[in-house]
């Protein structure tokens, strides 16, 4: 490496930071500096790194995947690359790319270690880089944790009241059936119907009705406990399952809910109120009892909730 330039910006790059670059001068000419195309791969998990590669002028990006560059980072000029696939002699975990026409200084392995000798501060920088990036890969894991769990509740939830879906009841209802049963707690179901909600439909248009379904489901969701747990199972119809409850407190419960959807009208564009009322059919959970007949029961009590009249709770022992 012969020009002043490169050398006073070597002193400027994180890997050379307080390095007395005197005392390793008789390595330079071992360093050389190479052009690298945008788009041109630089690091690749298919081949062996020997080199680590300071960025001087453009643009690197890392990424996961070789033809979709959606970067997981970019590195800047004075940042380097590959130092991880030398230290511990494997292949680059991810793809580095030029994202521009980049300039870089590719130092070998075996010349940096004979640096390392020279200027033990080069080491000391490098063990820097190296937790930088283990914290970079960090970050990197945990977001992607977290979109994981976005998707995932994204999969569970129903977008248009943001309640738990079936496929969440599926999994979350059995599980939950199974602990009380170990410890011995009653757990009671309920089943809710909105009444004549096609009326609503019919009367005031299918937007309408979305948006009472959505009323609907934070009235009810605001007036139970943490501990009961709420689906929307179908189109106008949600299940309760609440454990730890005996039937005749859930039916205190129930009962206000009731009401308080009578009580709680949805107010239109218009400003005219739009009342809805619910049917509700309960029943207690038997001991061994599958989550297929435990519904099958609670259905049958809004069945007779609706014959009799609709707005009422029945309960079917
Ligand atoms: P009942 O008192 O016997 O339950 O009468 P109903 O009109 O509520 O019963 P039915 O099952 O005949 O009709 C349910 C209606 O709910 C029909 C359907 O169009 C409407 N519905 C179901 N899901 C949605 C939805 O997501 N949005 C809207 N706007 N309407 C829905
Ligand atoms: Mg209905
Ligand atoms: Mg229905």
């Amino acid at each position: 490496m012969s020009s002043e330039v490169s050398e006073s910006f070597l002193q400027q790059s994180e890997i050379f930071r307080n390095v007395d670059l005197n005392k390793i001068r008789s390595q330079f000419d071992q360093i050389k500096m190479v052009q690298a195309q945008s788009g041109q791969t630089i690091l690749s998990p298919s081949s062996t790194n020997h080199f680590i590669y300071i960025l001087v002028k453009g643009e690197l990006i890392i990424c996961l995947q070789e033809r979709i560059s959606q970067a997981i980072a970019t590195i800047h000029p004075g940042d380097c690359v590959g130092e991880v696939s030398i230290i511990d002699d494997r292949t680059p975990s991810a793809y580095v790319k030029a994202s521009r026409n980049s300039e870089l200084i590719t130092i070998h392995r075996d010349v940096l270690t004979e640096m390392f000798e020279l200027q033990p501060q080069l080491a000391v920088n490098l063990l820097k880089l190296l937790a930088e990036r283990f914290r970079q890969n960090n970050d990197v894991l945990v977001n992607s944790i977290e979109l994981q769990q976005e998707y995932r509740d994204k999969a569970e939830r129903d977008a248009l009241t943001g309640l738990h879906n079936r496929t969440w009841m599926d999994e979350v209802f059995p599980r939950q059936m199974e602990l009380s049963e170990r410890i011995g707690q009653k757990v009671t179901m309920v089943m809710i119907d909105v009444d004549h909600f096609k009326n609503v439909n019919d009367e005031h248009g299918h937007l309408v009705g979305d948006m009472a379904l959505g009323h609907l489901a934070s009235v009810i969701q605001e007036n139970l406990r943490e501990t009961d747990l709420l689906v929307r199972y179908g189109g106008e119809e949600l299940l309760v399952l609440m454990p730890g409850t005996i039937i005749s407190r859930a039916h205190v419960v129930a009962e206000r809910v009731r009401a308080l959807v009578m009580a709680t009208p949805l107010t239109l564009k218009n400003g005219k109120q739009l009342e809805i009322t619910i049917s509700l059919g309960m029943t207690e959970w038997r001991e061994g009892e599958s989550l297929d007949s435990l519904i099958e029961r609670a259905d049958q009590g809004l069945y007779q909730a609706k014959n009799n009249g609709r707005n009422q709770i029945q309960i079917l022992t």
